[in-house]
């Protein structure tokens, strides 16, 4: 008998000890109280709320805040709960007044609840209101206390509680109802909010204003009684009128926060975006989009960053306010499009970079043809040779696809990717040379990040000090390459532009993808990089739309928003000086007359040695080239002439009169190949031509064309032995061939003969 009541005893023991020890570890278990969803909320730099999206839940619910704004705790303390620093969670004395208060009333007229049981509350919003939900809610509430600080539990309050409609937490309610964030509130504003939880719907405009308004009123003179305010501020904050109907969240960089949604949502997103410029951007590109809409382009877009931290300063991601018609909607920031010449400025850096071109460097501009391929320059004419920094003024697209040629577009293609072009989505033989005039597409955000870190490398340089990033570029090439760019021609309403002087130094491009359907401008300066599009998002093309007429305009306006800015420092130790022939801009070779010494990357050592520059030997007059097989070598005079390939020669000659063709080989003298005056520029040697059938059946035409040497030069054209034709001036020659393999020979009066051999499939 004994020996069970100590066993019972024992039990009793075993038992409690269980109890105590389970509450003990409920007590401590980690607790996360709120799993609500939150709004993604974006500020400026300055802390302007630029914009904010209703939670999943469709809540205006900002992420919580870790502390709570002053006069809003001690209002809400007051009004809600006076000893919530004295009590652990539960307040037995508020509890027994308001049983008190009930039971007389006959109906439930108080709760009694601490400010903790209401934070618990309100993490369980679908828990019903019984008795035995209230036991629970105060066990919970202790819990609360074990794991919060007073201060945290406050601001758990403040960031839940409801405050009417579908405004939940005081940073959702000081925008919606005050337009000001919730640590700059008035003491009325303050109070206004403190009461408002306990009944939210008074805040609807209505009858119920005056119960809302006497509700503040009276916390305001509980304030004043406590000492908390002065009787100056009380009647102050008593005429303060109740605020109108709740206004809407700014939306002042909609596309911006649109994508923080997406990589960052229910976060509190604190930009670099510089609120008065992304105000002043935004009425700019209402104003453009109306100009535009005359030439029923719609569409524009906008991006400036920080050279120095890639931050965003401002982002337009479309056209405020545009029908919906248009696509106002979409963010064409980051939508892929046809990239025009905008990669051309890094295949003349990556060129400098290696030592094949100087800035100066005469590149071909003849007719072109690579696999079909053979592009044209906007104005539709050759040049014949062009410096290189002038291809890229004039975003010349033949010597670009010549200089790709030469670099190599797979090299291209993997340099773009380390720039950051992320949307070169197929292999580099997909776009082949077309990679350069507009092949491929990029986006804004892309191509002005592009610029933006050549420019941020180029401040980064340090003399003499070892460059172990991976950057593809140096100092000295990215130097000649923005300063190149910095001497582009201005578009019409900035042709005054070097009145600015250094300050407004931009280094900048244009861009116009084929059938004039996008337009963009991108320009750097040491500090700021700004990109522009312009076009339709639908991607209609306008035969006047291009990126010089149409976004160029805007690029200016946007630098004119911008603080003036110094120009780059010339990276003198990363370069070297090496002597250039004026003419040609290769290396000089010790028959270039007057070479200059110009500062190139440091790979400037292995430019070419200039080819153009050759002796050649003449009669006394001059008239003849001639060797000694027909002149004695007494009366030979020697000379040193500048002498472009006859395909080069011919059209350059039509643009520079003072280039002196070679005079014609003795009739006497035997000649050497390279003294032949013809040149067959198309087809060309070894190549496969394609002609497709014309509608008729027959086999389609394949035009031949040649160059002389001399302007009035007839030449006869044979294929395969068969006479086809002769031209005169411009040389070319529509014939007929089946496929099969061909001989194609050119002779000139003189009896030149030059022989091609291609096929024809
Ligand atoms: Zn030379």
């Amino acid at each position: 008998m004994k020996k069970t009541t100590f066993n019972r005893r024992r039990a009793v023991c075993w038992i409690s000890a269980f109890f105590l020890i389970s509450a003990g570890v409920w007590l401590l278990w980690p607790f996360h109280v709120f799993r609500q969803p939150y709004s993604t909320v974006l500020y400026a730099a300055d802390g302007t709320l630029l914009g904010a999206r209703t939670a999943p839940d469709g809540q205006w619910r900002f992420p919580p805040r870790t502390v709570v704004p002053g006069k809003f705790a001690e209002a809400v303390v007051r009004f809600e709960d006076h000893r919530f620093y004295l009590h652990p969670g539960v307040d037995p004395l508020a509890m027994g007044r308001a049983l008190f208060r009930n039971l007389r009333a006959g109906r439930v007229v108080s709760g009694g609840s601490t400010l903790s049981m209401q934070v618990v509350r309100l993490s369980r919003p679908e828990a019903p209101r019984t008795v035995a939900e209230k036991l629970k809610e105060c066990l919970l509430a202790l819990r609360l206390e074990v794991h919060y600080s007073k201060r945290e539990i406050l601001a758990l309050y403040a960031s839940h509680a409801p405050f009417g409609g579908n405004v939940v937490g005081i940073d959702a309610a000081a925008w919606r109802y005050f337009g000001r964030d919730a640590d700059h509130l008035s003491w009325a504003e303050s109070a206004m909010l403190a009461v408002l939880p306990n009944a939210p719907s008074l805040v609807h405009p209505s009858k119920n204003r005056e119960q809302l308004q006497r509700k503040r009123d009276r916390l305001l003179d509980r304030l004043y009684a406590a000492g908390s305010i002065s009787e100056e501020t009380l009647r102050t904050a008593k005429a303060e009128p109740l605020p109108d109907r709740p206004a809407d969240m700014p939306a002042a960089a909609p596309h911006l926060l649109e994508y923080m949604a997406k990589i960052r949502p229910g976060e509190s997103v604190h930009s670099a975006v510089d609120a008065s410029l992304q105000e002043s951007l935004q009425a700019l590109a209402v104003r453009y989009a109306a100009r535009e809409a005359a030439n029923h382009v719609h569409n524009l877009c906008m991006l400036v960053l920080d050279v120095h931290t890639q931050d965003v300063l401002a982002y337009i991601g479309n056209v405020p306010l545009l029908p919906s018609a248009y696509s106002p909607h979409v963010d064409i920031v980051r939508a892929p499009r046809s990239s025009g010449s905008l990669l051309k400025p890094l295949l003349y850096a990556a060129m400098l970079e290696e030592g094949s071109l100087t800035p100066d460097m005469l590149v071909p501009d003849i007719p072109f043809y690579h696999d079909g391929f053979s592009p044209q320059n906007f104005n539709k004419t050759f040049d014949g040779a062009v410096p290189a920094h002038r291809v890229l003024e004039r975003s010349l697209n033949v010597p670009s696809a010549r200089m790709l040629q030469q670099y190599g577009y797979e090299r291209f293609h993997s340099l773009l990717g380390k720039l950051g072009v992320s949307t070169l989505n197929f292999p580099a033989s997909h776009y082949g040379l077309a990679l350069i005039l507009g092949g491929a597409e990029c986006t804004l955000w892309d191509i002005t990040h592009v610029y933006a870190r050549m420019a941020d490398r180029l401040n980064r340089h340090v003399p003499s000090a070892a460059d172990t990033s991976a950057y593809p570029f140096s100092a000295g090439a990215l130097y000649l390459t923005l300063s190149s760019l910095a001497q582009l021609n201005r578009p019409e309403e900035e042709s005054d532009w070097e009145m600015f002087g250094s300050s407004r130094r931009v280094a900048w491009k244009t861009g116009t993808s084929f059938g004039n359907r996008d337009a963009w401008a991108v320009g750097v300066t040491p500090d700021y990089a700004v990109g522009v599009w312009v076009g339709n998002a639908s991607g209609e093309g306008r035969p006047d739309m291009t990126g010089i007429h149409d976004a160029a305009p805007l690029l200016f306006d946007a630098f004119r928003h911008l603080p003036a800015t110094a120009w780059f420092r010339e990276p003198l130790d990363d370069m070297v000086e090496v002597a250039v022939c004026t003419e040609s801009g290769y290396a000089a070779s010790p028959l270039c007359p007057h070479p200059v010494f110009r500062m190139l990357p440091r790979q400037g050592t292995q430019v070419p040695v200039c080819p153009f520059h050759v002796e050649v030997t003449l009669n006394s007059d001059a008239s003849y080239r001639v060797n000694t097989s027909v002149v004695s070598a007494r009366d030979i005079r020697r000379e040193v002439w500048f002498v472009l390939p006859p395909a080069e020669a011919w059209y350059y000659r039509q643009r520079h009169s003072d280039y002196r063709p070679l005079p014609p080989v003795h009739p006497g003298a035997v000649p050497s190949v390279s003294d032949l005056p013809v040149s067959i520029i198309y087809p060309q040697e070894g190549s496969t031509v394609i002609l497709p059938l014309q509608g008729d059946g027959r086999p389609g035409e394949l035009v031949v064309r040649a160059v002389h040497s001399q302007p009035s030069a007839v030449l006869y054209y044979h294929l395969n032995g068969r006479y086809m034709g002769c031209t005169a001036g411009e040389h070319r020659l529509a014939v007929s061939a089946l496929p099969g393999d061909y001989t194609l020979s050119v002779v000139d009066e003189q009896g030149y003969e030059l022989t091609r051999h291609f096929s024809v499939r």
